[in-house]
């Protein structure tokens, strides 16, 4: 079974960009206030997830290894 990441949005750093729904729209979603939201807590690893979060212009996406809390991103 593949890695389980843990993902948080910083709502107070998002600035409503929408790369991160744009680019992965299987994970994140905007609200009324296009404010971005990760759709589960947990996700499957995967290459779009980190491609978003690496987008994010303000890093307001954390990434972290679901069983152990290791940080993914920012590392
Ligand atoms: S990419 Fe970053 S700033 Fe833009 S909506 Fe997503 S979390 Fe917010």
């Amino acid at each position: 079974m593949g890695d389980r990441w843990h993902v948080e949005v910083d709502r107070a750093v998002c600035i409503s960009s929408g790369f991160c729904a744009g680019s992965a729209p299987e994970a994140f979603r905007l609200d009324a206030a296009r404010q971005s939201h990760p759709r589960e807590d947990e996700l499957d690893a995967s290459e779009s997830v980190l491609a978003a979060a690496e987008s994010c212009p303000v890093e307001a996406i954390l990434i972290q290894m679901a069983e152990t809390g290791d940080p993914v991103f920012p590392d």
